[in-house]
């Protein structure tokens, strides 16, 4: 997307051990108003980097569930709510008010599972990750900042 000014990064992930130092990565970048939009197919791992992320701001062992049914979950973290939202099963962007999202977009910071859901609603300024297999348990993410967190994702540290 050429969008915005973006900026990419592109991480390797043999192992699950390194999406979950990817999740804490993103966990001591993000702010409250802050959205990731994470793509890739099932399986590919979005809600493992969520789920990795979400713990790394609460505790270790925290009940992070995939919101593939009730299409949100929301916790309370170091970093300020955070809201992840999995939409695959949303019928028109409209419906994501009904979820709360004015709420979640003022106050939170939102991980977004199926952000083409979104439509219009997508916002300029955001983290796309895209997660790709690259074998049984190695991954691929890759990550742009586009807008205002280009330059925030081209600072970072983002070394696994
Ligand atoms: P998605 O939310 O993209 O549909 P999930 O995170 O629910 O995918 O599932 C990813 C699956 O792949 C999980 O069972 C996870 O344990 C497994 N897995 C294996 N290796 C990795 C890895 N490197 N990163 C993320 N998940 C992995
Ligand atoms: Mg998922």
């Amino acid at each position: 997307m050429s969008d915005t000014p973006h900026h990419t990064v592109t991480l390797p992930l043999p192992d699950e051990a390194a999406t979950a130092a990817l999740g804490r990565r993103l966990g001591v970048l993000l702010r409250p108003g802050d959205l990731v939009a994470l793509r890739g197919d099932l399986g590919a791992g979005k809600s493992a980097l969520s789920r990795a992320l979400i713990r790394s701001v609460t505790h270790e062992d925290a009940e992070v569930p995939s919101p593939t049914f009730t299409l949100v979950q929301t916790y309370d973290t170091a970093i300020g709510p955070v809201w992840h939202f999995d939409l695959y099963r949303l019928s028109g962007p409209d419906e994501v008010y009904e979820l709360g999202w004015e709420d979640a977009r003022a106050e939170a910071v939102a991980l977004v599972e199926w952000p083409d859901r979104l439509g219009p609603l997508l916002p300029p300024d955001r983290i796309e990750v895209t997660m790709e297999h690259d074998g049984p348990d190695a991954r691929r993410a890759t990550l742009t900042g586009h807008g205002a967190l280009a330059a925030r994702v081209a600072a970072a540290d983002w070394t696994l």
